[in-house]
Order: C-alpha cells, then structure tokens, then sequence
C-alpha cells in the first residue's frame, strides 16, 4: 500500500462531495479510521457513537464478523464474474431470488442490480420509459417527483431532485421532469397538516397529472419518507392516495427505497409501513449494510410481462453495469439480509426510533434554534429555525449546524449537518445506552 509522507498533499487531494473545496478546512475534517458495532474513532482517537450509520447505510453496524466472513469466503471462491446476456453466477441469482421473496407481498417480478441508490433509480426511470413504448405508449416519457426528494447524482437523478441546488449546476437536465409539493407537516403551502395536507399533496398530483396530459406521464417517484430533504414524514393517507391516483391514469409509481428500505422507517420497506404496493422499487445502502457498494431495482409482474411479452431488441432491457450483480456484494448482501431477519431489525428501528424522538421533542421548547424535532424509526431530523413563530430556518450560509455537529462530536456523538438540519439515522442495532450519549451530546451542544 502507498503510503504518502505528505498528508497534507493526500487530503488536499481529495474532492469532497457536496461541499466547496475551499469551504473544507482542513484542520476542521473528522476523519474516521475505526468502527466497532455503533461505534466510530477518529484520528486523535475520539470514540463517538455513529449517529449516522456512515451515510444512512451501515444498518447492522461496524465490523461485523459475519459479513467479514461472507466477502472473504467469496473473494476465496470468486471474486468477479459478470452477469450479461446468458452467463451468469450463483450469487447473483441467490440474491433476486431472496430479493423477490422477501418482497412477494409486493409482488415483485424480476430484480436488476447495480452498485448503488444513484444507478437503482436511473434503472427505475430507463426501465419506466421502455416500458411505456413496449405497450404502445411511446409519449409517456415525463416524471413527477416532490421537493425536497432526493434521488441520487446521475442525470436522470438530478433532473427529478426536488432541491434547486441540486439541478441548477448541471442543466439541461432530462426533459419533462416535474417537481410537487412534498406532503410535509411543518412547511407546506396550504399550513395544513394530518389527512388534509395528505389529500391536497394527491390533489396536486392529480392536478399535475392533468395538466401535463396523462398520456405524457410515464411515473411518479417518492421515498416513503424523505431522508436527505430533511426526515420528512407524509401523513399517513398519502401514499395511499397516491397510488389510487397512478391507478386512475395508468401511471407508474416508484418508491426510491434508498434509505428506507431493510427496516430504517420501522417497517421492513417504507411503502410496507403505508400499506402500498409500488410497481418499481429502488434498494441499496442497508441492503450490504454499506460494506460493499451495491443497488437494486425491483419491477412488478405488469412491467416484467411487458418485457417477456417483446421479442429482440425491443423487449431486451438495453441496461446494466459491468458491477451489476457484483458477487461478493450479492455475497455480503445475502448475509445482510438473514441477519435484518434474524434480529427483527426493523422491530428494533422501530422501537429505538420512538425512545429517540421522545427524548429529542423536549429540544423544542429547551432551545430557541430548534423548531422541530421528527422522526419515523431510526431516521430523525431536527429543524433548526432562527424564529420559531414564522418558522424561518437559520441562515444556511452562517454554519449554525456545523458548529452543533462539531460541538456534538467533540462529545462523543457522530451527527450530520445539512443545510439547516440535524440528522440523526444511526445503525438500527442501536440501543438504549448510545441514544442517550446521542441525546446528551445534542444537549450539550445547543445548549453551548
Ligand atoms: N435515493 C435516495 C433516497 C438517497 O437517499 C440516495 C442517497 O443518499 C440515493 C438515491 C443515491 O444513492 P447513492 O448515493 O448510493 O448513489
């Protein structure tokens, strides 16, 4: 292993992602070098609690022998091997198999894999569009997605993000592609909340739907609960009513189970915990407890017939990824997946989550930053506010959120700035003992 001499040359070449590369001191980066269960250490040896499992993603927690195992006994039998036009290896074919069972309730079909969310919901959208001129409808092409959602970085991605920031230094993006309102509680256009704010967002996507013909409309995509927009929860006749009005215009729904899916919501799959079955659904991050990169994409029977039912080219899905069913994360991924069983992981995110949220309401009236606190299983958010009346959130720009992450860290908790948000989604192994260090470090570090 090339070890550099000079570490300041080593982390100043690093990119960061989702940062500019000035505003990154680095004097001020944490850099982890260790993880034990729902632990992680940083380079001056700091031990903090992983309040946000990595990046939502390591579900099962750090260091796990069993998934150790797992990858060293496949890199023993084979390491890659591909997955294209009629070769195939066991792995891959254990894993849709055990994908497809797990989500028989939901009546999924056939399953393509990739190497993570951003790639899961480009085959979403490609698979959405070859659908729709498989049955004869070529003009469905466009996509309606909500603000605040968080899809991912390729461009199909990109183009249905319902943040400007995310769009606007990448355009021409994909055309068509439609952003509503999110179904959020605590900010939304109407001051409505409950049922109501549920069945004005379906409204709007009925409205939208209309207005934009619904022979141009090939799907419309959500997270069950949005993570990245800030840990927002629709009321729960949303989803519902959303899939009566895909139902109603023929249009797709997928559900980007990024985060959601393996049990984060509380639920197994988020759309479960709304008693909704979508027609597509996106997995990756807790699929290999982020040991090893890999995304999934699940489609229905209705959208897998239309593709058995086409001959050549036609029928054939033109799409995949030399790392689509990549065997040693197929491997990581089946171990994954016994132990989320096993341990009844989303029985355990449901609980912890509760206990979580409960000891984090009280920061509404303790601190005047803090407007909101909410939460559904182990994903929470704490909404910081610069008057808590009109609700206005702190200015973005003036690091408000960074100093709590960096008065939180120095206290032993791993929380995660963004924008004008706390996050909290810590491994869903987590028990009582951690979230109170969580809690206790948060307290600290608004009341400083
Ligand atoms: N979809 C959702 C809901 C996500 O939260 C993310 C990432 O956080 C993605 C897609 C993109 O996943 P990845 O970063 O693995 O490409």
């Amino acid at each position: 292993m090339t070890v550099f001499a000079n570490t300041q040359q080593a982390q100043q070449s690093f990119w960061h992602p989702m940062a500019h590369p000035a505003s990154v001191r680095q004097s001020a980066v944490t850099r982890i070098v260790s993880g034990e269960g729902v632990y992680v250490t940083d380079d001056k040896g700091q031990r903090m609690v992983d309040g946000v499992a990595g990046l939502w993603n390591v579900n099962l927690g750090h260091n796990r022998p069993e998934i150790k195992a797992a990858i060293m006994h496949q890199l023993d039998e084979l390491a890659y091997y591909q997955s294209f036009d009629g070769v195939s290896h066991p792995r891959v074919e254990e894993l849709s198999a055990r994908l497809s069972a797990m989500l028989a309730p939901e009546q999924m079909a056939r399953v393509m894999l990739s190497s993570g969310g951003s790639d899961a919901v480009e085959t979403a959208l490609k698979v959405s569009r070859q659908y729709w001129k498989l049955v004869g409808e070529p003009e469905r092409t466009r996509f309606i997605s909500l603000r605040q959602g968080y899809h991912g970085t390729h461009f199909g991605g990109t183009s249905i993000n319902g943040s400007l920031v995310f769009r606007r230094n990448y355009e021409p993006l994909l055309p068509g592609c439609i952003q509503i309102d999110a179904p959020w509680p605590y900010r939304n256009p109407w001051n409505a909340g409950g049922e109501e704010l549920g069945a004005l967002c379906a409204a709007q996507l009925e409205r939208e739907i209309l207005a934009q013909g619904p022979d141009t409309v090939a799907a419309f995509i959500a997270e069950p609960v949005q993570g990245a927009g800030g840990v927002i929860v629709p009321p729960a006749n949303f989803w519902p009513l959303v899939r009566a009005v895909c139902d109603k215009y023929g249009v797709l729904l997928i559900a980007d189970e990024v985060v959601t899916g393996f049990g984060r919501s509380g639920n197994m799959f988020g759309c479960r915990g709304w008693g909704v079955s979508p027609d597509i659904i996106c997995l990756a991050k807790g699929i290999t407890s982020g040991y090893i990169p890999l995304g999934a994409t699940l489609v229905n029977q209705r959208i897998a017939g239309a593709f058995e039912q086409n001959g050549n080219f036609t029928g054939a899905l033109m799409h995949g990824y030399t790392y689509s069913g990549h065997p040693v994360a197929c491997a990581a991924a089946l171990v994954c997946l016994d132990l989320v069983e096993r341990e009844q992981i989303p029985a355990n995110a449901a609980k912890q989550g509760d206990y979580l949220l409960q000891a984090l309401k009280p920061f509404e009236q303790k601190f005047a930053a803090v407007g909101e606190v909410r939460g559904k299983g182990l994903m929470l958010a704490l909404d910081l506010v610069s008057d808590k009346a009109s609700r206005e959130p702190v200015d973005p720009m003036d690091g408000f959120a960074n100093q709590i992450a960096r008065v939180a860290r120095a206290h032993g908790a791993m929380v995660r700035p963004v924008g004008t948000k706390i996050i909290l989604s810590p491994p869903l192994t987590i028990q009582l003992p951690e979230l109170d260090i969580l809690v206790n470090a948060l307290d600290t570090a608004f009341s400083q």
